[in-house]
């Protein structure tokens, strides 16, 4: 395909970001400052964090094959990873504590979820996301979330 770059270039973007993304999908690393989507709802809930994780490795090895058939496709792949990979977790997040809310303590990535009661919704702080099981309302003591599914097969 004709696209005026320079096939080294091509093949050179194609392994980057292609073995990046095959990187991610084999190793999976907990929240760092370096490699990850790192919002304050993926470091505030691990579960979604791995997701996160999955779905970037997805995009990357896309645009990895992406820059070896056009630069359209690349640059495709790309877009959907930084807004499917911002409004993914984001969704998750929602559907999970029902609120965008989250909380920091002390620390770079101390973030920490927040839920809101379904029942009379009071916003409560969490620990951490396994407290969410077994939470009770501090304000109407009824359970604090139930648990929602989400459709992708990737959401687990
Ligand atoms: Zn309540």
């Amino acid at each position: 395909m004709r696209t005026g770059i320079p096939p080294a270039a091509t093949y050179c973007m194609a392994v980057v970001f292609g073995g990046l993304g095959i990187y991610m999908l084999l190793r999976r690393h907990g929240p760092n400052l370096v490699i990850g989507v790192r919002l304050p709802w993926t470091l505030a809930d691990r579960h979604i964090w791995d997701k996160s994780w999955r779905l970037g490795a997805m995009f990357l090895v896309g645009m990895g094959i992406g820059a070896l058939i056009s630069w359209t496709f690349f640059f495709i792949a790309a877009a959907h990873l930084i807004i499917l990979g911002i409004l993914y977790p984001v969704l998750l997040y929602r559907l999970k504590y029902g609120t965008l809310r989250f909380w920091k303590d002390q620390g770079w990535a101390d973030y920490r979820p927040v839920v809101r009661c379904e029942h009379c919704g009071h916003w409560q702080k969490l620990g951490d996301a396994a407290d969410l099981d077994g939470c009770t309302c501090e304000a109407c003591g009824a359970i604090c979330r139930r648990p929602r599914k989400f459709w992708p097969p990737w959401a687990g």
